[in-house]
Parts: structure tokens; C-alpha cells; sequence
């Protein structure tokens, strides 16, 4: 069965959507990977992690063609990077996943790959929620891979995965070996903890949310030691990111959608 929403013909589209097939929507961007990736890797990872894990599933998921470009203002100091204002990123999203909700889909998941769009992703999400009958949801594919994480994490936490990181260069390096610069890998960098309440990773960052100009912090563009990374972590990642996302859809999928009730005198909604 197909798996890739492009591949589809509209008939086959009107058909999976009434078989409750889940559309997974692969949000990335273009942005500065330091000195030893290329600009592509939130495009190459969260690639791999959504067609794979549709692949698998059995026609439950259908992968939907990626938003390739995401919300960067904050790494414009360094070029290669593409950035796309807040606003119009969560209308864009919104507007790709609202599209699947008028052909009939009724369970949608971001799966993003860029620690920016995350907040806007999941903004997007709760206007679907709030303003059509489907449920969507929205997840990193760095946080379905935690499991494999706790294990093979050498990085110092907090702090020490976050951008260009053990984590993102391990996962390069298994995906696409031959782009990876090793000998431009730097020294770790100072991790991005400013103080308790102020630190950054992408298995936890702290109580107050502030996300600085990269190039005021990091030389390289990078946050996090690559040297810790290999490729096999990096495949252990893949793995664990891909067998949780096929999981997660498949109880999405079930999860029911009881009624809606309203409980006030008016019935005015929210378009
Ligand atoms: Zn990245």
C-alpha cells in the first residue's frame, strides 16, 4: 500500500481518508549546522524518521510532502539559513493540515524537526483542534527517540544536545556519511546554560523560555559537542524515533473523539 501522500491519485486520496488513514505532516528547516553539517539536516532526519515509520505501519500513516522551511529569525546571523515570519508559519501550517481535514482525514500529527517551529507547531495544531472536527497533534522527532537517548547520551545535560549536536550529527552520519565534514568538527562549545533557570537542550530546557541571537553565543553555529557523536547511536535513534511514531499512530488512530458539548446559554463559535 502506498505510503507517501504525493504518490497518491485523488481518487486513492478520498479512499485512504475514509479509511481513518493518519496524515503526518514533516515540518524541517534550511539553518546553519555549524562548520561540518550541511544545511539540510532538520530536512534529511525528520525525512528518514516520517516516510519510514509510514512505511512500516501497514497503511495507518500516510506521509504528507514536508514544509521544508521553518521560523529562524534567531540564526540569521549566519548564512545558508532561511527563516519564515511566526505568523505566517503557523498559518501555512495550518492551512496544509486544514486541506486534509476538508478531504475527510481526521487525525493529523506534526512531526517537526527544527526546536523553533516547535511552539508554533503546536499552535498550529490546537487551531485545528479548536475549529474543525478532526484532532491534531505535534511532536519532535527528537522527543520520540528519548529511550535510545537515556542510553547512549554522553553529553553533559542539560545543555549539551541541542543544535549540531551528539545527537543531530550522530543521526547525519548515519543517514548520509559522505556529507559529514569530521575533521570541521569543533570542540565542544559552551553548552547553553546562562544560569539555572535559563539553559537549553532538547531533552529539557529550563523554567524560563528566552532563545537568544545564536551568533551573540556560538562561534561555529553550534550548541553541543558533535565529536560524541557515531553512526550508530545515530541509527539507534532513527530507530526508536520511527518505532514510537508508528506506536503513537496507531493509538492516535483510536483514540475517540467524543461530542463536543457547549454548556453556555449563546452558541456563538470561533470561525
Ligand atoms: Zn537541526
Amino acid at each position: 500500500m502506498k505510503h507517501l501522500y504525493r504518490t497518491l491519485t485523488w481518487p486513492e486520496a478520498r479512499e485512504r481518508a475514509s479509511e481513518g488513514a493518519v496524515i503526518v505532516i514533516p515540518v524541517a528547516a534550511i539553518e546553519q549546522h555549524g562548520y561540518h553539517l550541511p544545511i539540510d539536516v532538520d530536512n534529511v532526519l525528520v525525512e528518514h524518521v516520517t516516510e519510514e515509520a509510514a512505511r512500516r505501519s501497514n497503511g495507518r500513516i500516510l506521509t504528507a510532502p514536508m514544509i521544508h522551511y521553518g521560523f529562524n529569525e534567531h540564526n540569521m546571523g549566519f548564512p545558508g539559513t532561511i527563516t519564515v515570519r511566526e505568523y505566517v508559519f503557523i498559518d501555512f501550517c495550518y492551512d496544509v493540515a486544514h486541506s486534509f481535514v476538508r478531504q475527510g482525514f481526521d487525525r493529523i500529527v506534526f512531526v517537526n524537526g527544527q526546536g523553533s517551529n516547535q511552539m508554533l507547531c503546536n499552535l498550529a495544531a490546537r487551531r485545528i483542534n479548536n475549529t474543525t472536527r478532526a484532532l491534531a497533534g505535534a511532536v519532535a522527532h527528537w522527543a520520540l527517540a528519548k529511550d535510545a537517548v537515556d542510553r547512549l547520551r554522553e553529553s553533559e545535560y542539560p545543555g549539551g544536545m541541542a543544535h549540531a549536536c551528539e545527537f543531530e550529527t550522530s543521526l547525519y552520519m548515519y543517514l548520509k556519511p559522505e556529507l559529514v565534514e569530521k575533521d570541521k568538527m569543533t570542540r565542544r562549545e559552551a553548552p547553553s546554560r546562562v544560569n539555572q533557570f535559563v539553559y537549553d537542550d532538547l531533552f529539557g530546557s529550563g523554567p524560563v523560555h528566552m532563545v537568544n541571537r545564536w551568533s551573540r553565543i556560538s562561534e561555529s553555529g553550534v550548541e553541543g559537542d558533535p565529536l560524541l557523536a557515531t553512526a550508530d547511536k545515530g541509527k539507534e535513534f532513527a530507530e526508536c524515533s520511527i518505532r514510537n511514531l508508528v506506536e503513537f499512530c496507531r493509538l492516535f488512530r483510536q483514540q475517540p473523539v467524543p461530542p463536543e458539548r457547549d454548556f453556555n446559554y449563546s452558541n456563538e463559535r470561533l470561525d
